[in-house]
């Protein structure tokens, strides 16, 4: 995967800046110890030109993230957004993925810092190709607790776990893995959140012990739009192993069928699942086909 080239520009504290000369210090609190926040975002190629989806949402939970952490966060959302739809003009991206990083200044120390940095980078992410069914395990690294770090906020620090997560399920043959919460309920995936089928509902975890997903959001969202009950409870992982379908949902993920869970098959085929058709109406809202299928 290749993140920038000798031409790629990237967005740091207002300006524009080559990426291949853009350096940073090794004496920070975001390199050692993951005092850091970010974002992942998704730019589409619609028929409305390049959309960002869900920019707003996003911007506002970078700066809560910010905020949750102690990090000052002097920039504004709407700004912001301006300058990531630059920011892609300039590198000639339709469909990106876009990371914002907001990163503390030099300082070793375990005192919150005041002086930060924010840098946004983009590129090229492939369009939509549907996804192949995946093969899931629970983990044996647990989420963890909010009474450890803020689980509401998507801290860089945060993601070693998911890190050890995901290579763990590789290394033992799976696609990717669950992480269940410290009260052993299923939690979310390393970087996606879960929704399982059952009679024609869905469920999922409550938020607590979870990132707020923006996708999450949004598929609770299209079920209330597409009249498909969505239950928020706590669920085991015998409740799992007892459901019709399952699927990851995140930025990136966008809507993914899960097969299995371990040596669970689920029963109901995908394309008869209330997933495949939270996973095409997401298709559609995120290329802005709704409003394009109203005019036409
Ligand atoms: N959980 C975790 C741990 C994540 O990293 C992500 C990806 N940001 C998600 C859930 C899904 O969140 P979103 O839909 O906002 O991308």
């Amino acid at each position: 995967m290749q993140y920038f080239n000798p031409n790629t520009i990237l967005y740091l504290n207002g300006k524009f800046e080559q990426a291949a000369e853009t350096t940073t210090s090794l004496y920070g609190q975001s390199l050692h110890y993951g005092y850091a926040v970010f974002e992942g975002i998704r730019a589409y190629h619609t028929h409305n030109g390049t959309r960002i989806f869900k920019a707003r949402e996003h911007f506002e939970r970078l700066k809560r993230s910010a905020e949750l952490i102690h990090m000052p966060f002097p920039w504004d959302v709407d700004d912001l957004i301006k300058q990531t739809y630059k920011l892609l003009a300039l590198n000639n991206l339709k469909d990106a993925y876009i990371r914002p990083l907001i990163y503390a200044a030099p300082n070793m120390s375990l005192v919150a810092n005041k002086d930060v940095s924010i840098m946004i980078c983009a590129w090229e992410w492939d369009a939509y190709l549907g996804h192949k069914l995946l093969k899931v395990c629970v983990s044996s690294y647990e989420r963890p607790s909010p009474k450890s770090t803020p689980m509401e906020a998507k801290i860089s620090g945060n993601y070693a776990n998911a890190i050890l997560a995901t290579t763990e399920a590789k290394s033992k043959g799976f696609d990717e893995a669950l992480l269940l919460d410290m009260n052993g309920n299923i939690a979310e995936a390393p970087g996606a959140n879960i929704f399982i089928e059952k009679n024609g509902r869905l469920y999922t975890p409550p938020l607590g012990n979870i990132l707020p997903g923006i996708t999450r959001a949004t598929v609770i969202e299209l079920c209330r739009i597409l009249d498909i009950e969505v239950i928020e409870k706590h669920l085991s992982v015998t409740d799992l192993k007892h459901a019709d379908s399952a699927f990851f949902c995140g930025t990136a993920t966008e809507i993914a069928g899960i097969a299995s869970v371990e040596d669970y098959n689920f029963p109901v085929k995908w394309t008869e699942s209330v997933g495949a058709t939270i996973q095409r109406t997401y298709k559609c809202l995120v290329l802005e086909k709704q409003n394009y299928e109203v005019i036409i």
